[in-house]
């Protein structure tokens, strides 16, 4: 941002977030027109499903049954069933590791402990932070608890592709960014139109798709752009232990940093190659990599040295600012409880 920007919004969430993200448009007067939500809301469609699975009832969430171990001083620890059935991993500094050879983001799920676990979601193995739960804890599996999973962001007008958001401070590999929040909705079932604002969320043991509907009410991950070189991935999380690919209670998609991410930078993340087919339309990443390139994309595109020299400036950049990463928001992020070498 510079003195020049114009700024058109000073709070795109109008305080509904831990920091205002503020919007500035320096070419025309649209502003982003839709409903911010702190949550995802469901269609009567998916209430149906969810009930019909269940009895009639809502799912129940169902949690681990960790005791409090008095010599570490944690709750739940490698046989927490929360902990065992999830397929992430983790670093030594607790930041999620993408497995490289998982293009399924569906099976790349992580499960928080909550109010309903024997915990009571005092471990703190939280990617995304809600209303339930929430209080310092001893685990080392905390990594995002507070009111709102978000880091300091501001959306920018792009002539060329409209609006996109841009991350304020460091950011590093592993890190949650930020929810996908929209209507959850059934694409067989409610009539969605087409939109730029659907992600997908699950598909059911009856082939029914669940996506997250942003047209009318989201959040600010609604304007993160596509890039076949993305700098987000997309990661599934229940609040509870999943059955797979049966309804369980819905799961959340947590946005996560799969590299390190300077300040300054547009956030993105892969929509995937069906989004394009069914739109008919082209990518406008211009990333050496682009699976769907524009005309003039040779035009417009970097170069593998130049592609190489950014990705290591940035992890440099990280590793001298690293504290910042953290300490940008110190009541927000806890990067562990044991780390004397960050
Ligand atoms: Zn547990
Ligand atoms: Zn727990
Ligand atoms: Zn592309």
């Amino acid at each position: 941002m510079s003195n020049n920007d114009r700024i058109v919004m000073q709070d795109l969430s109008e305080g509904k977030e831990s920091f205002p993200i503020r919007v500035i448009n320096n070419y025309n007067n649209d502003l982003p027109g839709f409903a911010y939500t702190t949550g995802n809301e469901f269609t009567e469609f998916v209430n149906d499903e969810l009930r019909k699975e269940n009895g009639g009832k809502l799912p129940e969430e169902k949690g681990c049954d960790c005791e409090f171990n008095e010599i570490t001083q944690t709750w739940c620890g490698e046989d927490c069933k929360c902990e065992s059935r999830s397929r992430i991993n983790f670093d030594p500094k607790n930041r999620i590791v993408e497995d490289p050879w998982n293009n399924d983001f569906y099976e790349d799920f992580y499960i928080e402990c909550g109010l309903h676990c024997n915990c009571r979601g005092k471990c703190n193995r939280r990617i995304l932070a809600g209303t339930s739960a929430f209080k310092k804890g001893k685990c080392n599996r905390r990594i995002l608890p507070g009111t709102s999973a978000l880091k300091k962001l501001h959306l920018e007008y792009f002539p060329d592709k409209g609006y996109g958001v841009i991350v304020d401070q460091p950011v590093s590999t592993g890190m949650p960014i930020c929810e996908y929040r929209g209507l959850v909705s059934i694409q067989e079932k409610d009539i969605l139109n087409p939109s730029h604002y659907q992600e997908d969320l699950l598909i059911d043991n009856k082939g029914l798709h669940f996506i997250i509907d942003a047209a009318e009410i989201g959040n600010v991950s609604r304007f993160i752009n596509h890039s076949c070189a993305a700098n987000l991935i997309q990661i599934c999380v229940y609040s509870s232990i999943p059955s797979l690919r049966k309804i369980p209670p819905m799961p959340r998609v947590a946005l996560v940093a799969r590299r390190d991410i300077r300040p300054g930078t547009e956030l993105t993340f892969d929509y995937g190659l069906e989004y394009f087919n069914d739109r008919n339309l082209r990518c406008r990443c211009y990333e050496l990599c682009c699976f769907n390139p524009a005309d003039d994309w040779a035009l417009k595109t970097k170069s593998l040295p130049e592609t190489q020299k950014e990705i290591i400036c940035n992890k440099r950049f990280i590793e001298k600012h690293f504290n910042e990463t953290k300490d940008v928001q110190p009541d927000v992020i806890e990067l562990g409880s044991d780390d004397d070498d960050i």
